[in-house]
């Protein structure tokens, strides 16, 4: 199959170039203008508007169409309407109004809300996002939405991200004007997200309970080889992955995400796609999209695509790196360093802003990638640490020190003095890379590896953007009264030597995986939050609560149903997976371990008769028999703590048991489980192995 990408590319999408050709020179105009100052779009025009928009949707094939949004679930919810209108003559037509496309009211009663939200008033509002592109998938016409209850409090991720971006962009631009550029008028948040993921045999998937239920395998003992090779990354596609991937690419073009990037990962069966860089609004949206799409063509392929954190233990999990930078209205990348001195102090300025506030709000970032899944990955030795920290590399950090200690900064070429001379320029490439960084400089954007690979980005973009809306305004404030005056670039100096000064700490380029580190961090005084349920609570911790309060992105009311539907989320992912092991347990894998231990025993009794040795038999019926006792014993005892813990009052407390009491108990009775599958013979054990689903495909 070859494959016009020019052609295909965006052919679903209802973006610029299509608006340009369709819409009516003034309604266009007025679109724009509605969406650069975030105004409210007047009726009139959203007629105009919905019906173009009808239109094109119609030729590609839509009947239906639906608002779609982002509410807490992780996922995305839609609810299709056709455009259908009964006409007087008894026939039909396809309308679609303004109304129906600017706002929706579908019922939100069954969305968590965290309390947000009554049952009994259950109506919650869908707004059109005019910032990102409609599109058309599967006969549906799909408007991104906001999610908002009757009270105008959010109830997605999409709205506090609008929020954040728009903070953003205000405190940047009041920033930027210290540094001479007066004509930015616009700071855009940007992201690309690489998303990890596994590929395996549907064959395999529908054979084993845990996958179908929980996205990860409860069970498994570990296959004789691993990954210790190092044989997989980046290594040539087998021709069945190949496939997909090729399909995989054409499908996401045609919804206008530009899929650039494919290769194959450190596991087994693992896999990575990167898309090119765009606003946060807009690559939140691509990304839900791509997740989806991966898992559909994988069905087309007899595969299952697995996004969850960790499928497999003792194999790498899955994150997404999420590459994070501001962009400005005429074209600067604001993390770029750039070639004169004026860029480079602006450069060193707002890296030295991100520096003061991951130091500062290290929980938040930590905490916007917690989730029950991200907790496995994290700290195990293949992903970064819970530990927040930030990777400079050694150039970058050495023009730091020599700032800080009030040094002329000198490599081979040139020396340099802060605002004087031009900076070096930063190898972009993967030279200078340190993998085990949560938060790395990549030249010209910081890659925050945390977030797990099946979470919608919009959090720790939110997160990232409110923190550096507080830092950037900070020092405006500091910075303001000295604009213009002779002394601006020293008064630059002495902020940045005393933000150094202090927060140095966060700066770490060594290797986040080893043990020395956390110690290492510990004595720095850095917060190490092993789980979700030791983050969570600090969402609401007053400082914290101050900047969201500052930035409108969340009230008190927002943030304390934030932090119970995270924590209520982790109980219940933890219950479901906690009853797949005791039902898995009692139905599949005791059974089959006690009906082997019957088989020995028949043959030891046939042996026996005969008058030949059955000591093998009794060696592994009686090994298997010990085994299958202390099974059984953990199997009760699992399902007690489920019930103990369903009685845990208050959603702290209670996802403190699960994460204390029930997920210790489901470890121990896997250990026994995988000692077991170790000694049975692989005609006996109920569900497929490791080995044979991560080396299938
Ligand atoms: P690597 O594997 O070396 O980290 P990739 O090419 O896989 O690099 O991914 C890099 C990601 O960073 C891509 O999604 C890319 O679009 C994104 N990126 C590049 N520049 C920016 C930027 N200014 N802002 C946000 N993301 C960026
Ligand atoms: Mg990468």
């Amino acid at each position: 199959m070859s494959v016009n990408i020019p052609e295909i590319f965006a052919c679903n999408v209802f973006n610029e170039e299509v608006m340009k050709t369709r819409l009516p020179k003034n309604v266009y105009k007025t679109f724009k203008k509605t969406v650069r100052y975030n105004e409210p779009l007047d009726m009139t025009t959203a007629d105009v508007l919905a019906n173009a928009i009808k239109e094109w949707a119609i030729e590609k094939g839509a009947t239906h169409y639906t608002h779609w949004f982002q509410p807490m679930t992780g996922s995305t919810a839609e609810k299709h309407d056709s455009f259908i209108t009964p006409a007087s003559n008894g026939m039909a037509m396809m309308e679609f109004s303004g109304k129906a496309l600017v706002k929706g009211e579908p019922d939100a009663s069954s969305f968590p809300s965290g309390g947000l939200r009554q049952t009994s008033s259950a109506r919650g509002y869908t707004a059109w996002d005019p910032t990102s592109y409609c599109f058309v998938k599967e006969g549906s016409l799909y408007i991104p939405t906001v999610f908002v209850s009757y009270t105008g409090e959010v109830l997605d991720k999409k709205t506090p991200l609008l929020r954040s971006m728009q903070a953003l962009s205000k405190t940047a631009v009041r920033f930027l004007k210290l540094f001479g550029n007066d004509r930015v008028t616009q700071v855009t948040s940007t992201v690309g997200a690489e998303q990890e993921y596994f590929l395996i045999d549907k064959k395999m998937y529908d054979q084993r309970e845990d996958l179908i239920l929980t996205g990860r395998t409860l069970f498994g003992a570990k296959p004789p080889k691993g990954q210790e090779l190092d044989d997989q990354y980046f290594a040539n596609l087998r021709p069945r992955i190949a496939a997909y991937m090729e399909e995989l690419d054409t499908e996401l073009w045609k919804l206008g995400i530009y899929s650039k990037t494919k290769h194959n990962e450190v596991a087994p069966a693992q896999h990575e796609m990167a898309p090119i860089f765009t606003t946060s609004n807009l690559g939140t949206d691509q990304n839900e999209l791509a997740m989806e799409v991966m898992e559909k063509v994988a069905l087309r392929h007899g595969l299952v695509c697995l996004l969850h954190e960790k499928p497999f233990e003792g194999v790498n999990g899955s994150g997404k790196h999420n590459n994070w930078s501001m962009s400005t209205n005429d074209g600067q990348n604001l993390l770029d360093p750039g070639d004169t001195p004026m860029e480079n102090l602006q450069f060193l300025t707002i890296l030295c802003a991100l520096i003061k506030g991951v130091d500062e709000y290290a929980d938040l970032m930590r905490l916007s990638a917690a989730s029950a899944g991200n907790d496995h990955r994290l700290g195990a030795d293949e992903a970064p640490p819970a530990i927040v920290s930030m990777f400079l590399g050694e150039e970058l950090d050495a023009v730091l020190q020599a700032i800080e200690n009030d040094e002329v900064y000198k490599t081979e070429a040139q020396a340099f003095e802060i605002g004087v001379d031009a900076l070096p320029s930063f190898p972009k490439d993967s030279t200078d890379r340190n993998r085990t960084s949560p938060f790395a400089f990549t030249g010209n954007r910081f890659e925050f590896r945390m977030v797990g690979s099946s979470d919608n980005i919009a959090c720790p973009n939110v997160l990232l953007n409110t923190i550096v809306s507080e830092e950037l305004d900070q020092f405006t404030e500091i910075l303001e009264p000295h604009k213009d005056s002779e002394g601006f670039e020293q008064e630059v100096k002495k902020l940045l030597k005393s933000v150094l000064k202090e927060h140095r700490r966060i700066i770490f380029n060594g290797d986040g995986y080893s043990p020395e580190w956390v110690k290492e961090a510990e004595r720095r005084g850095l917060p190490n939050y092993a789980s979700t349920v030791d983050c969570m609570p600090h969402y609401t911790d007053e400082k914290n609560m101050r900047i969201f309060r500052k930035f409108g992105i969340y009230n008190q009311n927002e943030l304390t149903a934030r932090t119970e539907i995270h924590l209520e989320k982790y109980s219940k992912t933890v219950r479901i997976e906690a009853r797949t092991m005791v039902e898995m347990a009692r139905k599949q894998l005791l059974p089959a371990t006690l009906g082997y231990v019957q088989t020995l025993c028949t043959s030891i009794a046939t042996k026996k008769q005969i008058g030949i040795s059955s000591v093998t038999e009794e060696k592994i019926a009686g090994k298997l028999s010990d085994l299958a006792e202390k099974f059984y014993d953990s199997i009760e005892r699992l399902d007690q703590r489920i019930n103990e813990a369903n009685k845990v009052e208050g959603i702290q407390k209670q996802s403190e048991f699960f994460h204390d009491r029930v997920l210790a108990e489901m470890d121990i009775m896997r250990s026994i489980a995988d000692e077991i599958e170790l000694n049975m013979p692989a005609s006996q054990w109920p569900i497929p192995a490791y080995s044979e689903i991560i080396y299938n495909v």
